[in-house]
């Protein structure tokens, strides 16, 4: 695929403490962009200048959110290469999501092309230090400009990114985690297993009660018994129980995350006994009660691994592993790390080298 290149003539300055990157909040030079119609496909695909994007008010993403979009990185590795770890997991996410959301594919090589050429081109904005990179950002969305409600035969396809900072600068601390039992994020036949925006707009008003009452994030229960859990925020949840590494089994309103998929493959082959399936709220505090919680993790893209030191449930509240990290999460935490900024043979071919 042909894409064209704009360069800006106003580069700006490369952040010069990386220890306040933060998340999400300053972004680099360029960006790519790319436009479909039902007619032509994919069209001029292009990096230009990072910009404002141009919107018709009556575009379909801004009445009936038909908006994706994937999360990946691009590390520094310890010998100067760049690298963006399991970058075709993603690219696989975004077509499945696409197809949900009735947006068009893109296709796998030109996918990896596109995160190829942006990467390189701003490789000078991949940070230096230790925990830091640059996290990229596809998204997609429909983009006809009028009001019928149909599939979108107009789509734009953007890859931001940001340089983001260690997220655990202060070291690893357990988070506290409220189960919600009022609202829920998705339902089976619903876009749970979609990366899409609309499942986070459905998600905000719990973060928010949560946060107000003290805890990190929520976590959530399906949407038909309220009683199996899903997914902790926008991590998925991993438990230590007995011996047992337990995970709820993707069952359509779980989203199927990389990160997810990488730790079952690391634990599998550490020997551990991992079940991917329907766990219960009662299941989790029967076990806390006895004793046999014995760690509880989220898994995801930005903290890699976050450890959950407190369960609070309909007003009862459980420690897990004394509050503090448990060996099976840091474990996972340095071989991940290890693996993503070079430190540690990569023998599962999981990075994929852009300079
Ligand atoms: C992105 C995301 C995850 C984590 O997926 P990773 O591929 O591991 O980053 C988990 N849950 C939700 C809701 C997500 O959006």
């Amino acid at each position: 695929m042909e894409i064209k290149i704009t360069k800006t003539n106003n580069p700006k300055a490369k952040p010069a403490d990386e220890s306040k990157l933060g998340f999400g909040k300053i972004f680099t030079d360029h960006m790519f962009m790319m436009d479909y119609t039902a007619e032509e496909g994919w069209h001029d695909a292009r990096i230009v200048p990072f910009d404002y994007i141009p919107i018709h008010p009556a575009s379909t993403v801004l009445h009936y959110g038909t908006e994706i979009f994937e999360g990946l990185k691009a590390y520094r590795t310890v010998n100067g290469d760049i690298r963006m770890f399991r970058p075709m997991e993603n690219i696989r996410r975004m077509n499945n999501s696409a197809e949900r959301l009735c947006l068009p594919q893109i296709d796998e090589k030109d996918a990896l092309q596109i995160l190829d050429t942006i990467v390189e081109m701003e490789k000078d904005w991949v940070p230096h230090s230790e925990g830091t990179s640059l996290y990229l950002r596809p998204f997609m969305y429909g983009n006809e400009p009028h009001l019928g409600v149909h599939a979108v035969k107009i789509a734009t396809f953007v890859v931001i990114c940001s340089p983001v900072g260690a997220y655990y600068a202060e070291g690893i601390n357990p988070v506290k985690i409220a189960i919600e039992s009022e609202d829920v994020r998705a339902v089976k036949g619903g876009t749970g297993y979609a990366k899409c925006g609309g499942n986070y707009a459905a998600s905000l008003r719990a973060g928010e009660k949560a946060e107000e009452k003290g805890f990190t994030q929520v976590l959530w229960l399906d949407g038909v018994h309220r009683k199996y859990i899903e997914e902790v925020g926008s991590m998925n949840v991993m438990f230590k129980i007995d011996g047992e590494i337990v995970t709820p089994e993707l069952t359509g309103s779980v989203l199927p995350g990389v990160t997810r998929k990488s730790c079952v493959e690391l634990l599998k082959e550490k020997g551990y006994k991992v079940s991917e399936r329907l766990i219960s709220v009662d299941e989790l505090f029967d076990a806390a009660r006895a004793g046999k919680l014995e760690e509880a993790w989220g898994t995801g893209t930005a903290a890699v691994v976050s450890p959950i030191g407190w369960l609070s449930y309909k007003g009862e509240e459980f420690e897990v592993n004394g509050g503090k990290i448990g060996d099976v999460t840091q474990a996972l935490y340095d071989e991940l790390t290890g693996i993503q900024w070079g430190k540690i043979e990569d023998k599962h071919n999981w990075c994929h080298k852009v300079c």
